[in-house]
């Protein structure tokens, strides 16, 4: 993929940019620090990695405990198919997929699905200051427990890597980096903010470690610091190196508790095994590497290694953990991967493969999944369930023996949460999750929980509020919502950044087919690339996976303190500020948009500790484009959005809108041509129309939508053309030849063409083109 190495745009505005597979990591940091941005996947390998073999590993690095992993900065994939299609995958927050989040599963497959050819990226603003803080330990255990304790107060520090001790003598004779030989372990940790803010995130990680027995603590005190700091840590692959002739580098990852636990196991193991081990951490991610130096030409330490490198995996799956964090499966690991799954979930995993790659002979045969058969015949059936298992099975083998017991018999199956949005039971039989309802795994030290399918939010949410922990989703949650029934719907996910959509928050599920067969794929773990990423087909899939059983979600940090506001005025002026918000540096936690006739209604969410400067300068600002700013409480603004969502749902059920649509409608060329004026299309019919208060503005695409006072189209130099069209950037590149013609599709008037609300998602998402095939 060297030749496809063009950063074909970069847009600041709406935080994305289109990169080629071949752009190595770093020359796009580069690109990007020039306009404040990053791009936080950061691979240690980022010098020399390509942003296509970071998406083909879904690869981590040590920011990944803020900011999560690739999978949650992709917007979009170019990619070409087995047969030579070249396709767009459906956006990956699109809200209603209509065959999952194929792009989540793409990512990470090692190339054995899809060629990626380019991707949209979503871009994060540099933070303003960065702290870097090393601080020495008497041993692993309390490097640990200080970690632990970070953790126990709530503070989400961007770094936090860990050497152990054999690392830093070896480390510090190779980079001189000031290491504190004879420590028992390091951890390096970075904090961000503003500089008074990061200033006091620094004093308060600086005190927890001591705390927790640190030997020493050192704070840099300048840039060069710091980087002579990271200098020691980045270090570590090649100072192993210099062990023996070789260096094996293992990568696991285990819930975050259970490190130390897997850090003894490993350094035991090297001790059977007569193997010097040497470990390094992602200590805030559970993630480690253990490197094992070994001689190639000596057998005996050839042999030595392989048994050791088997008792590491068997150990992290024995913890909860997974048998690759970051480097992927490839054909090393394929034969370990019945470790963590049953034969039937890999045969799953194949079944994907062949709807890409049919006989998995073009796409990187052999790697990333074990030869072995695809789904086979349904299940036996079983004997009928007791009778008050058909309608409220209380466990995972209960729901699987009634599904499978209604398969054998072709019963259809409509599975029910609390029932507040599915319609009618279109099902012979209703299957409802009101048994399950049991939180087997609260691990706020993990920050995860395990809940069944049936749980409330409001459960939930008492749960998680005594914890000082949230999953920001649920905010606007009816208090009787089924976990289950809000993460299959992706319901209400408005909110602006990383953990605003289930889709980032979703960590492990377990399912039951409509052949009764158990399913489950993740872990309670932040990185896991063991296998495809089938989690991602969950949030959306409407119970067109099966049934959920089981789901494990990541846990936020409660942000505080909490407001909520309500803006009103005329539609685009409202439209416009709403997007400076959006696109501000210290902006609200989410933003809503609706409009009421010719006014519009802004509802705003403001979270943690930039919501009382947000709450001094949004009323003067909001006052000088003359909108009318009010406090209101957040319930208020839980209610407007499900009363949307109501809307939404009435609409959808009567036909008069399609869901995850905005794109369809829209013209390619106007995104991609950077400075095009709006495209002169007609509007969108009137038939399609709710009437009713609080309806979700139409769609926007091209910069031809509503227009001031509910017209039908922006007056030329309008905000609409603004917020939905890209300004040309110094940075972007001209789209290439083939791109940029206007869609005849658009000019055709759309029967179908939804009415979409305006959700502002982080890095304008409602730009992306429509999903579209090309020719081969
Ligand atoms: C010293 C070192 C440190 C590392 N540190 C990290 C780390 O911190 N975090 C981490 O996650 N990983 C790390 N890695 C692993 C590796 O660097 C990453 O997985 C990286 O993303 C691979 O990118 P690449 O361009 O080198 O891909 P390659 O190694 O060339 O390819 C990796 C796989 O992806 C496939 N592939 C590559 N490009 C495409 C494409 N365009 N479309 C489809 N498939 C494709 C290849 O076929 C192959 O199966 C490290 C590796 C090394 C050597």
């Amino acid at each position: 993929m060297a030749r496809l190495n063009r950063i074909r745009r970069i847009d600041p505005v709406s935080r994305l940019a289109e990169v080629e597979a071949g752009v190595v990591n770093a020359d796009l940091q580069a690109a990007l620090a020039r306009y404040g941005l990053f791009y936080p996947p950061d691979p240690a390998s980022h010098r020399i990695s390509t942003l296509g073999g970071n998406l083909a590993e879904n690869s981590g690095g040590p920011h990944c405990v803020r900011y999560g992993v690739t999978t949650h900065h992709v917007v979009e994939l170019e990619v070409v198919l087995a047969d030579g299609t070249r396709l767009t995958l459906p956006p990956a927050r699109d809200w209603q997929p209509v065959l999952g989040d194929l792009t989540g599963v793409v990512v990470g497959s090692e190339g054995t699905l899809a060629v990626i050819t380019a991707a949209t990226v979503a871009l994060t603003p540099l933070p303003p200051v960065t702290r870097t803080l090393l601080a020495a330990f008497p041993g692993v255990e309390s490097a640990l427990e200080a970690v632990a304790a970070l953790i126990a107060a709530r503070i989400w520090p961007a770094t936090l890597e860990l050497l152990d001790q054999r690392s830093v003598e070896m480390v510090e004779r190779f980079v001189h980096a000031g290491y504190p030989v004879g420590a028992g372990a390091v951890l390096l940790a970075e904090v961000e903010g503003d500089p008074e803010g990061a200033g006091r995130e620094a004093d308060r990680v600086a005190a927890l470690f001591r705390q927790a027995g640190a030997l020493s603590v050192r704070l840099a005190a300048d840039a060069a610091e710091a980087a002579r700091l990271w200098a020691g840590r980045r270090a570590h692959y090649g100072a192993a190196a210099r062990l023996a002739p070789h260096i094996w580098i293992q990568d696991v990852t285990v819930p975050r508790p259970a490190l130390a636990a897997m850090m003894r196991e490993a350094l035991a193991i090297g001790d059977r095994y007569g193997l010097p081990v040497v470990t390094a951490a992602h200590a805030g991610d559970g993630n480690l590497h253990p490197a094992f130096p070994y001689d190639p030409e000596d057998p005996g330490s050839v042999s030595r290694l392989k048994a050791a490198d088997r008792a590491v995996l068997e150990a992290c799956v024995r913890l909860g953990g997974a048998i690759t964090g970051e480097h992927g499966v490839g054909i090393d690991k394929r034969d370990n991967l019945p470790l963590m799954y049953a034969p039937h979930e890999l045969a799953l995993m194949r079944g994907v493969r062949e709807v890409f790659d049919p006989g998995a002979r073009r796409l990187n045969p052999g790697k990333a999944l074990p030869d072995g058969p695809l789904p086979g015949p349904d299940p036996r059936p079983v004997e009928r369930p007791p009778a008050r298992a058909l309608e409220t099975p209380t466990d995972a083998s209960e729901a699987a023996d009634l599904i499978a017991w209604a398969a054998a018999r072709y019963r259809r199956l409509a599975i029910r949460g609390a029932g507040t949005r599915a319609g009618p039971a279109a099902g012979d039989l209703v299957l409802s999750t009101r048994g399950l309802t049991g939180i087997p795994d609260f691990d706020p030290a993990n920050l995860t929980v395990e809940v069944e399918a049936g749980v409330t939010a409001a459960a939930l949410q008492a749960r998680l509020a005594e914890a000082g922990l949230e999953l920001p989703p649920l905010a606007d949650a009816r208090p009787e919502e089924t976990v289950g029934g809000l993460v299959a719907a992706r319901a209400r996910c408005w909110g602006l950044g990383f953990g605003a959509d289930w889709r980032d928050l979703l960590l492990a599920v377990e399912w039951v087919d409509g052949r009764g067969l158990r399913y489950r794929f993740g872990r309670k773990t932040m990185k896991n690339v063991a296998g495809y990423d089938l989690v991602h087909l969950a949030p959306g899939s409407r119970g067109r996976l099966g049934l959920f059983t089981r789901l494990t979600l990541r846990l936020l940090p409660r942000r505080e303190p909490q407001a909520a506001a309500r803006v009103r005025g005329p539609a685009p002026v409202l439209l416009a500020w709403a997007l400076d918000q959006a696109r501000a540096r210290l902006r609200p936690a989410g933003l809503l948009l609706l409009r009421q006739g010719p006014e519009a209604v802004l509802y705003l969410r403001l979270a943690g500790p930039e919501t009382p400067a947000l709450l001094r300068s949004l009323p003067g600002t909001a006052g000088a484009a003359g909108l009318a700013w009010e406090t209101t409480a957040p319930e208020e603004v839980a209610a407007a959005t499900r009363r949307w969502h109501h809307l939404r749902a009435a609409a959808l059920a009567a036909g008069r809108y399609r869901e995850g649509g905005g794109r369809r409608g829209r013209c390619r060329g106007c995104w991609r041509r950077p400075g095009r004026p709006p495209w002169p299309c007609s509007p969108p019919p009137g038939p399609g129309r709710s009437t009713a208060r609080d309806q979700p503005p139409p769609p926007a695409g091209c910069g031809k939508r509503a227009a001031p006072g509910g017209g039908q189209g922006p007056r030329p130099g309008s905000p609409w053309k603004h917020a939905w069209q890209p300004s040309s950037t110094p940075g972007g590149s001209s789209p290439p030849p083939g791109r940029g013609r206007h869609d005849p599709g658009h000019r055709r008037p759309d029967r179908h063409r939804p009415l979409q609300p305006l959700r502002l998602l982080p890095a304008g998402l409602p730009h992306l083109p429509p999903h579209r095939r090309g020719a081969p």
